[in-house]
C-alpha cells in the first residue's frame, strides 16, 4: 500500500498539542507504511499568516523529529496553479463566475433565514440547460463558484470516526476564487491533497464539516479521493477546550521548561490512542504499532502531572553525560572550577527531577558555596558532634576514596562515639553542601572529592 500523509498548518500561531499530535499521527502512519510525510503550510490568510509562526512551526517539528520527506510546500506559492485549476473548473462547467454583490447575498440570506430555511446562495448566476442569465453588471468583478451537486449526498468511511454523510442540498455553492482571483481555502486545500497525491487526511475534527465540500471538488478535479481520519480534541483536565488555563499549549514552551522530546513525543501518542496498556514506548515502537483502529472516538484530555511523569522517566533513562550537554546551559550559577564531574552528579539527582531545569536546580548542590542557617547549625554541629567531625575529618586524609570505604569509615566513626547516623550526616551535610536534603551522604561525599570535602570540613569546623 503507498501511503502519502501531510501536516497542514495554518501559520496564524505557534505549534500547539493539538497541531503537534496531529503531525505526529500523521508522520507515524506514514512510517509506519514505509510512506511518505508531506508538510504543507496553508498560509493564504495574508491576515493571520505571520513568518514567526511558520518559523514556529518549523521548530516545533524540528524539535519534535517530525521529519518531512517532501515540502515545506507553501501555498501562497501556488497561487499560479490555484488559477490554473479554477480556469479549468470554469471550462468545464463544474464553476461559475457569480456577479451577485456582497449585499445581494447578504440580503438573500436574510430573507431565507426569515423564511426559516438554511442561508444559502440562491444559484442566481448558476448556469442550467434553458436558464437565462442576468445581465452582467457593469464593473463588478464576479467570484467564482462551485457547482455543488444539487442532490444526492456526500459519504465516507472516516478512518475514526466511521461511517459519515452529508447531504448535497445542504452545502452552498462555494467561492472557490474571490472577485480578485485568490482562491480560498477548501479549494486550496483540495487541489493541494490532489496533486500531492495524499492517500491519508489525517487531521483534526474541526475539519469534519469541510471534508464534504472538498471531496465534491475533488470529484470535480477527477482526482483519486484520499482516505480521511478525524482526531478528536484535546481536552484539558476540566473537560474544557485546552488552552492557557491548562498549562503551556505551545510546543515550544516545552523544551524551554525543561521537557524531552521523547518525553513530549510519548506522551502525545496516548493522546487518543493506546495500544494495550503501554505507556512508555519508544518511536520506533510507536512506528510498529501505530494505526488507526486504535484510535479513540472521544476527546482526549490534557494531564500536565502525567506528562511530566512520563518526562521523569525519560530524564531517569537518559545517559548521564547526555543529560549534562542539556542541563549545564541550565546552571547559569554554577562554579565549575575544581568541582565534580556533572555527569556524575546528574547521576545522584535525576531520579525525582521531572524536567531538566529540576535536575538543574537539584545538581546546584555541588556547584555552589554552602552557606548553612546559623540556626541550623547551631542545632546539628553541637559540641557533642565535633570531635567525631574532627575524627572523620582527619581520616578523610588517607581512607581509600570510593563510596563504600567512606561508608566503613563513617560507621566506624559513630561507633566509637556512640552516635547515631543522622548525629553525623546532617551536619555533614549542612557543611559540605549547606543544606540537609541531598542524596546518600557517602555518595555525596565520594563525589565532592577528598580534597573539597576536607576544606569544608575544616572552614566549618574552625
Ligand atoms: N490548515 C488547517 C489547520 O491548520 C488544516 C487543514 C487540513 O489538515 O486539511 O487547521
Amino acid at each position: 500500500m503507498i501511503v502519502r500523509t501531510r501536516f497542514a498548518p495554518s501559520p496564524t500561531g505557534y505549534l500547539h498539542l493539538g497541531g503537534a499530535r496531529t503531525a505526529l499521527f500523521a508522520w507515524a502512519y506514514a512510517r509506519h507504511f514505509g510512506g511518505t510525510f508531506i508538510l504543507r503550510i496553508e498560509d493564504t490568510d495574508l491576515e493571520r499568516s505571520t513568518p514567526q509562526a511558520v518559523q514556529a512551526i518549523l521548530d516545533g517539528m524540528a524539535w519534535l523529529g517530525l521529519q518531512h520527506d517532501e515540502g515545506p510546500f507553501y501555498q501562497m506559492q501556488r497561487m499560479d496553479r490555484y488559477r490554473e485549476v479554477v480556469a479549468q473548473l470554469l471550462a468545464n462547467g463544474s464553476a461559475y463566475h457569480c456577479y451577485s454583490s456582497p449585499a445581494e447575498v447578504e440580503a438573500m440570506r436574510e430573507r431565507q433565514r426569515l423564511a426559516g430555511d438554511k442561508p444559502r446562495y440562491d444559484g442566481a448566476w448558476r448556469p442550467a440547460p434553458g436558464k437565462t442569465l442576468p445581465p452582467v453588471p457593469a464593473d463588478r468583478q464576479p467570484v467564482v463558484r462551485f457547482c455543488n451537486p444539487l442532490d444526492g449526498e456526500v459519504t465516507w468511511i472516516d478512518l475514526v470516526k466511521g461511517p459519515i454523510t452529508i447531504a448535497n442540498r445542504e452545502m452552498d455553492d462555494l467561492v472557490i476564487a474571490r472577485p480578485d482571483g485568490t482562491p480560498t481555502y477548501n479549494f486550496c486545500v483540495a487541489v493541494d491533497d490532489s496533486d500531492m497525491e495524499i492517500t491519508h487526511v489525517i487531521r483534526g475534527d474541526d475539519h469534519v464539516n469541510n471534508t464534504p465540500r472538498q471531496i465534491n471538488i475533488l470529484h470535480a478535479l477527477g482526482a483519486k479521493l484520499p482516505e480521511y481520519g478525524h482526531l478528536p480534541m484535546i481536552l484539558g483536565t476540566d473537560g474544557e477546550k485546552l488552552s492557557k488555563r491548562h498549562g503551556a499549549v505551545s510546543v515550544m514552551d516545552y523544551p524551554a521548561q525543561g521537557f524531552l522530546p521523547e518525553a513530549m513525543l510519548n506522551y502525545l501518542a496516548r493522546l487518543g490512542w493506546s495500544h494495550g496498556d503501554e505507556e512508555i514506548f519508544s518511536m520506533a515502537q510507536f512506528i510498529e504499532w501505530f494505526d488507526l483502529d486504535h484510535l479513540s472516538k472521544s476527546p482526549a484530555q490534557f494531564n500536565p502531572e502525567k506528562l511530566a511523569w512520563v518526562n521523569n522517566h525519560y530524564i531517569k533513562h537518559t545517559d548521564d553525560a547526555q543529560l549534562a550537554g542539556l542541563v549545564r546551559p541550565l546552571m547559569v550559577d554554577a562554579q565549575f572550577d575544581g568541582s565534580p564531574d556533572l555527569a556524575r552528579a546528574i547521576g545522584l539527582m535525576k531520579e525525582r527531577a521531572n524536567t531538566l531545569i529540576e535536575v538543574a536546580s537539584a545538581t546546584m548542590l555541588f556547584y555552589r558555596q554552602p552557606q548553612p542557617d546559623a540556626a541550623l547549625l547551631t542545632q546539628h554541629l553541637t559540641e557533642a558532634v565535633k570531635p567525631a567531625l574532627a575524627e572523620f575529618a582527619t581520616r578523610c586524609e588517607t581512607v581509600e576514596w570510593s563510596k563504600a570505604a567512606i561508608a566503613a569509615m563513617i560507621k566506624e566513626v559513630l561507633t566509637s562515639h556512640g552516635l547515631k547516623m543522622p548525629q553525623l550526616a546532617m551536619p555533614l551535610r549542612l557543611l559540605l553542601t549547606g543544606q540537609l536534603q541531598t542524596p546518600a551522604i557517602d555518595a555525596v561525599i565520594e563525589l565532592f572529592g577528598r580534597s573539597l570535602v576536607q576544606k569544608r570540613l575544616l572552614n566549618g569546623l574552625e
